[in-house]
């Protein structure tokens, strides 16, 4: 478990170096705005990811734990829209889990390309708030293809070190709420 999670990290640094990298060009930097991407029902698709999540999520205070529950119990209760109230991991625009949030979190913000195999190449935009402040401005765009498919080989082999099949597919409250151990 603690290689799998190390090597987690280090994909995490080099996603954060990769992204700094490719933000650079155009100066933008997040500094949260009011259409927050923390509000996006986002879904999560690798066990390894939530397995970090949920160790740093036990290392919060008991009381912290039990207001960010609560948050989770109320916005699954949202329903199903796709805009929601802010992650219950979000406080006064701050991750309380900066350093272990997911992929989608740490990639998501400035134009980004995907060519994965035997499917078309993607490009897409940046957020609203990329396209207001850098509208006009030069700038690469962060290719994801390299991080998705290290990732996609550091989820496989943990699936099979935990010879769990079937896919995964939770968002932040699911994880946070998960009665089991995810592994
Ligand atoms: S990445 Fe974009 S949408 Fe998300 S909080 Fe930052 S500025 Fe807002
Ligand atoms: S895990 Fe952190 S960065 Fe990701 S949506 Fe929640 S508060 Fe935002």
């Amino acid at each position: 478990m603690a290689e799998f999670l190390a090597r987690l990290r280090r994909l995490y640094a080099r996603m954060d170096a990769d992204y700094a990298a490719a933000a650079a060009g155009s100066g933008f930097v997040c500094n949260g705005c009011e259409e927050s991407c923390c509000r996006t029902r986002f879904y999560h698709h690798t066990r390894i990811e939530a397995v970090c999540l949920r160790a740093a999520f036990g290392r919060l205070p008991a009381e912290e734990r039990k207001r960010i529950r609560r948050l989770a119990e109320e916005w699954r209760a949202g329903g199903a829209a796709r805009v929601r109230p802010l992650c219950p991991l979000n406080r006064e625009g701050r991750c309380r889990l900066y350093d272990a949030r997911p992929m989608i979190c740490r990639l998501h913000g400035i134009p980004h390309a995907l060519a994965p195999p035997g499917r078309p190449a993607q490009e897409s935009p940046g957020c609203e708030e990329f396209d207001r402040r850098c509208r006009g401005i030069p700038h690469r765009r962060l290719d994801r293809t390299p991080l998705y498919t290290e990732l996609a080989r550091l989820e496989n082999e943990f699936q099979q070190a935990l010879r769990a099949s079937g896919r995964f597919k939770q968002t932040i409250a699911d994880m946070l709420l998960a009665e089991r151990p995810i592994a």
